[in-house]
């Protein structure tokens, strides 16, 4: 049962990861009473990732340091920061929220900044978890620089998958697009682009059963892949040192209980100042429509939010005399 004295905040954060570690960081510079709520340990996705080379100030940086740091220095400037996982966010009568935990708890704010991110959608085969970060990647723009010169296979027929193929040969010497279909789904400007790139081989009806690697002197690495002929069930082996994998992407969302602007990704749509179509409750990081999810942009979303919180808390009380 939640302490009705230690259930009230001025604002609450959903999700630890780099847009919520700074949402934090300002709300306590801010002087707010703000509660962060993250199902594991500080860090997010920056957990996933080996190494961060495009941080600014980092040259290199592991990813699990970066997390750590972000988490010091939000707890520095006083961010409370607990382990449970929200199974919803209720608008209550009077405007303000109502966060409910799995573990039982209900905490109350009248403005929510929700940084929970998105869940990469995964392949399901054997050595995808085992090589995650270690060859196996979900992102282009982090993890390309790492396979330069090298063979990688980029699995998927979408948008995304036919874009970060192109964006990838900037690095790889060659480029397998794997896809289980005999045509792509992405649009037809970029199939031209991708047709034209002679880095890149599509492997038509093709899927993986696993992904291959070994490990050596404490670290792994990806080797190939074990492919299947979706016509004809004829198995294959493709050597690859990298595969990154873009079969879809959840933005996590299901919190919200009740209906809220988004674009048809299922992204959140917010205005200049990161607050969605429901008064009060702010959007930053991975889950939020935008050009592009790294960092920098998770990070820049929630400076935003956490100062647009103050301001709305401000006019709030302003209004209503609290
Ligand atoms: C493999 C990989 C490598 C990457 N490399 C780079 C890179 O090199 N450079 C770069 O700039 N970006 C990189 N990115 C992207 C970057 O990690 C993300 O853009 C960034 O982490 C987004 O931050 P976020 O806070 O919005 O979301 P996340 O990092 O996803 O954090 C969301 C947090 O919310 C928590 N959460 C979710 N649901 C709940 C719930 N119900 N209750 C409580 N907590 C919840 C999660 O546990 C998580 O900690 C990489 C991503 C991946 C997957």
């Amino acid at each position: 049962m939640t302490d009705p004295a230690n259930s009230e905040f001025d604002t609450i954060i959903v999700g630890a990861g780099p847009a919520g570690l700074c949402a934090a960081m300002y709300a306590g510079r801010g002087m707010l009473r703000a509660l962060t709520l993250e199902s594991r340990v500080p860090g997010g996705e920056l957990l996933n990732t080996e190494k961060i080379e495009d941080y600014p100030g980092f040259e290199s940086i592991l990813g699990r340091e970066l997390a750590e740091r972000m988490a010091s220095h939000a707890r520095k400037f006083g961010a409370e920061i607990r382990q449970m996982t929200v199974e919803g966010i209720q608008r209550l009568p009077d405007g303000s929220f109502e966060v409910r935990t799995v573990e039982g708890e209900r905490f109350h704010a009248p403005t929510v900044i929700l940084t929970a991110g998105g869940t990469p959608t995964k392949l399901g085969v054997p050595g995808e978890v085992e090589y995650a970060g270690f060859g196996v990647s979900y992102c282009a723009v982090c993890d390309g620089a790492f396979f330069r010169g090298q063979t990688i296979a980029v699995v998927g027929g979408g948008d995304a998958a036919v874009e970060e193929a192109d964006y990838l040969t900037r690095y790889a010497e060659k480029v397998y697009l794997i896809h289980r279909r005999n045509q792509l789904r992405a649009s037809r400007l970029l199939q031209e682009r991708l047709f034209a790139n002679p880095k890149i081989e599509v492997l038509w009806n093709r899927q993986v059963l696993s992904i291959e690697g070994r490990e050596h002197a404490g670290l792994r690495d990806v080797t190939g892949l074990s492919l299947e002929d979706t016509v004809t069930g004829q198995r294959s082996s493709l050597p690859v040192s990298g595969c990154f994998v873009f079969i879809g992407f959840r933005p996590n969302t299901g919190l919200i209980q009740e209906h809220f602007a988004h674009d048809p990704g299922g992204y959140i749509v917010t205005d200049d100042r990161m607050m969605t179509s429901i008064p009060g409750l702010f959007a930053a990081g991975d889950l939020r429509a935008q050009l592009t999810r790294q960092v920098t942009t998770a990070v820049g979303d929630a400076t935003t939010a956490a100062i647009a919180v103050e301001k709305f808390l401000t006019e709030r009380r302003s209004k209503v005399g609290v």
